[in-house]
Order: structure tokens, then C-alpha cells, then sequence
């Protein structure tokens, strides 16, 4: 007899597992239909002996303590700052678009100007969404921003999303800002940090516990009337839970080619967009990020794809856009409405979590609905 079935061994489940067998003392079985813990954030050592991410490159990046603190009780960590450079006619810019890219991209003369105007209307330092940036009345701002828009976000977007930057909801493109800044840094959490054996070594340490039962390769519809349990902790896309009473939600998928390259790095930095041309969106060298040394290097070229149900691919992504929030809302009534079932992750939520929101996400669900 389990107090708890939790399906989906991602950060979710692993998360809500750890917190109710170590300090509530509960009984957990927790199933995943793949053949390894880690959800996506999964990572393995490879023939060079490069730690690859299998799901694309996962880099932790957060400003809540409470989180570092939490997952510190499972892993160690090294420093690492993210960079992304985009090729844009030819050369290769910082992304964020930033003041360092107007001056690579521009002569003295204009970028001058645009630097002036932009510390002039939004302030150093600032952050300004691409889609905010284009109401500009400002003739100069608004070339830039067309510039931008054209150049790093369009392409890049409809290769990704199949949809225009305005079609998504505005916190999409929001997520990567035009920065006010000389900083060339992806990210500016107050904590950038990689676990330094990997992901999946962290998740091995947060499940190792005797009140903590693991079945792999198991859909958890395939063993919910043989086994005893109290209650449900899903983790898995919402849609699929209410066998697609309303519909199906839409998702984004990906293929990652994962290559290994026979010279000591394949490129100048962690990632490097390809907003304009190609059928990829992206290449992440993954010594960057994980930290390792090899005379040969490992390498991620990610295909956006479409997801469709009963196919090969895995959904990804929720596509944050109105009608799916409302189609999700519909779900989100029926979840309210069962007993002894809880939703929690980026699929089960219909939200695009990164690592850190989902392990926050996690906590707080223990300490408000289930602990008290
Ligand atoms: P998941 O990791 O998806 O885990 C859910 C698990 O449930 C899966 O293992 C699945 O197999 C299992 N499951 C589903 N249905 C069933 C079922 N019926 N029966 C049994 N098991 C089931 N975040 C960052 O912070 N930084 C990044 O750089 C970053 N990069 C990303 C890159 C990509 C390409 C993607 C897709 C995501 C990235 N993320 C990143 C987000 C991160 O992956 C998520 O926030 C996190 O993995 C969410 O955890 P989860 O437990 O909700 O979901
Ligand atoms: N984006 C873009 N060009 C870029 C980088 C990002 O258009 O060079 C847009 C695109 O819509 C992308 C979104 O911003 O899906 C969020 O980017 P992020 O890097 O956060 O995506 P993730 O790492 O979650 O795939």
C-alpha cells in the first residue's frame, strides 16, 4: 500500500517524492514511462566523456535561495554563465540584443545614436521585450526595433512556434529582452549554476530512500488498478490525464541531433542561434556548459517539430497563447473538481516552467496543500 503514486520522474515528481518520504515519513511509488529518471532535464556521459543533455541543454539558472538551498542537499555546483552569440548577416552577435550588438552590427556613427536614445528612453540596464520595443513613436528606436525584430526574433519564432512573435502570448519573446547593457550574459539570476556530476546524479540522490520505489518504462495508466494507493501526483501533460475530454492541448516538440565533433570545440560559445537561415534554430556545445575537458567535443543541433498525438515525438513545450490558456482553463475546472489527484509541472500546469519555477513550483505545493 503507497500514500502516494507520482507519475513522471521529472523535477516535479522528484521534487514532491523526496519532500513527502523524508519529512512526512509517506509511502511513494513513482512511475515514469522512460527508461531513466530526470524528466528532462536528463544528462549521461558520453563516448568522450562530456556530460550531454539527451532533452537539449538544461542550464540553472534562478534567483530564489530557497531553491539553490533546497537542491544543494543533492548536489554540488560549478559557476557558469550562459552566452549566446545569433548569426545575423554574416556575423556572429550577442543575444540578448544588447549595446555590444548594436556597435558590432552597425557603424560608430548610428550605433552612437541608438545608444544615446535607448538610455535615453528606457534607462540603463533595462530590459525591454522586443514587442513592447516596436510601439515605439521614436523614429531611430523604431528602426532598431524593426531591425531586431526582423533579423533575431521573426525567423527564429516561426521556426520554433510556427507562429509570428505577436501570435504567442507576449511573455514568450519577453523571456529573451532587448538589454540595455554592455552584458553579454544570457542570463542575470543571482544564481548561475550547473550541478557538478549532473542532473541525473542529483535526482538519483533525492530518490534514494527507502520509503521511495521507482518503476521505469511503466505508463502509469498501465498499473493504476494493481497497486494500492491513496492518492495521485501527476506530472504529465493535463490533456492526456482527462483523456482529451475538451480537445487536445497543443504542444511544441523538438529533435535534437546530438553529434560528437573530432576537434577540441566546435564554436565560440555555449549556444549559437540561427534566427535567419537553416531548418535548426540552435547549436549548444555542451563542454561549455558541463564543464568538461576532451580533445573532442559533443554538440546539439535542435529541429523544432510539430507535436502530434500518438507519435513519435515528446511535447515539449505548452504554446502560451490565449485560446490554449482557455482550452487549459477547462481542464484546470475538471482538476479542481477530483479528489485526491494533484497537477503540478510544465505540462500538468500547461506552463512554461524553467528548472527552478518547477522546483518552486514543487515546494510550495508541499508546504500549502499537502503538509497542512
Ligand atoms: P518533465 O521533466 O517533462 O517530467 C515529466 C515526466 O513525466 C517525464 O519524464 C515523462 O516521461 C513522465 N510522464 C508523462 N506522462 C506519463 C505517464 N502517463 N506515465 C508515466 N510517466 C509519465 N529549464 C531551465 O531552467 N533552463 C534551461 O536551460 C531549460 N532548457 C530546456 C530546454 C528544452 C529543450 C526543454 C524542453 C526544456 C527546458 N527547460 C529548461 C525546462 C525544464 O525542462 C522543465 O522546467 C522541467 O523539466 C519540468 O519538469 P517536470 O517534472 O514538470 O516535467
Ligand atoms: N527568441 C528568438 N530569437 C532568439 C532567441 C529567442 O526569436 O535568438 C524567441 C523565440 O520565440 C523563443 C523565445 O524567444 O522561443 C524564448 O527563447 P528561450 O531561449 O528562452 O527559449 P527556450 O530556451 O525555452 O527554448
Amino acid at each position: 500500500m503507497f500514500d502516494y503514486l507520482i507519475a513522471g520522474a521529472g523535477f516535479a515528481g522528484s521534487v514532491l517524492a523526496e519532500r513527502l518520504a523524508t519529512q512526512l515519513d509517506k509511502k511513494i511509488i513513482i512511475i515514469d514511462k522512460r527508461n531513466h529518471i530526470g524528466g528532462n532535464a536528463y544528462d549521461y556521459y558520453d563516448e568522450n566523456g562530456i556530460l550531454v543533455h539527451k532533452y537539449g541543454p538544461h542550464i540553472f539558472h534562478t534567483n530564489s535561495k530557497k531553491v539553490v538551498d533546497y537542491l544543494s542537499k543533492f548536489t554540488e555546483w560549478i559557476p557558469y554563465f550562459h552566452k549566446v552569440l545569433a548569426v545575423v548577416e554574416g556575423k556572429k552577435i550577442p543575444v540578448p540584443f544588447n549595446l555590444n550588438s548594436i556597435y558590432e552590427l552597425f557603424p560608430q556613427k548610428y550605433a552612437n545614436k541608438f545608444e544615446e536614445e535607448l538610455i535615453k528612453t528606457f534607462g540603463y540596464g533595462q530590459k525591454v521585450p522586443i514587442l513592447k520595443i516596436r510601439e515605439t513613436s521614436n523614429s531611430e528606436l523604431k528602426f532598431l526595433a524593426e531591425y531586431v525584430y526582423d533579423n533575431i526574433f521573426y525567423g527564429y519564432t516561426l521556426k520554433q512556434w510556427e507562429l509570428k512573435p505577436e501570435e504567442l502570448d507576449p511573455s514568450v519573446t519577453a523571456r529573451v529582452p532587448i538589454y540595455v547593457s554592455r552584458d553579454n550574459r544570457y542570463f542575470q539570476d543571482t544564481y548561475q549554476l550547473m550541478p557538478k556530476e549532473g542532473y541525473t546524479k542529483m535526482f538519483e540522490r533525492m530518490l534514494s530512500h527507502k520509503n521511495i520505489k521507482i518503476l521505469l518504462n511503466t505508463d502509469y495508466k498501465e498499473i493504476i488498478d494493481i497497486i494500492k494507493f491513496n492518492k495521485i501526483i501527476f506530472t504529465g501533460p493535463i490533456d492526456e490525464f482527462f483523456n482529451y475530454q475538451f480537445g487536445e492541448l497543443p504542444y511544441r516538440s523538438l529533435v535534437f541531433d546530438i553529434q560528437s565533433i573530432n576537434s577540441e570545440y566546435y564554436q565560440e560559445v555555449g549556444t549559437i542561434n540561427y534566427p535567419n537561415n537553416n531548418d535548426y534554430t540552435r547549436i549548444t556545445e555542451f563542454k561549455y556548459i558541463t564543464g568538461q575537458h576532451s580533445k573532442n567535443t559533443s554538440i546539439a543541433i535542435e529541429y523544432p517539430m510539430r507535436f502530434e498525438l500518438n507519435g513519435n515525438l515528446i511535447p515539449y513545450y505548452p504554446i502560451p497563447k490565449k485560446e490554449n490558456n482557455e482550452l487549459y482553463s477547462r481542464y484546470l475546472k475538471e482538476a479542481e473538481k477530483v479528489k485526491n489527484v494533484i497537477f503540478c509541472g510544465r505540462l500538468a500546469d500547461y506552463k512554461y516552467y524553467n528548472m527552478d519555477q518547477i522546483v518552486a513550483r514543487a515546494l510550495n505545493i508541499f508546504e500549502k496543500e499537502i503538509f497542512l
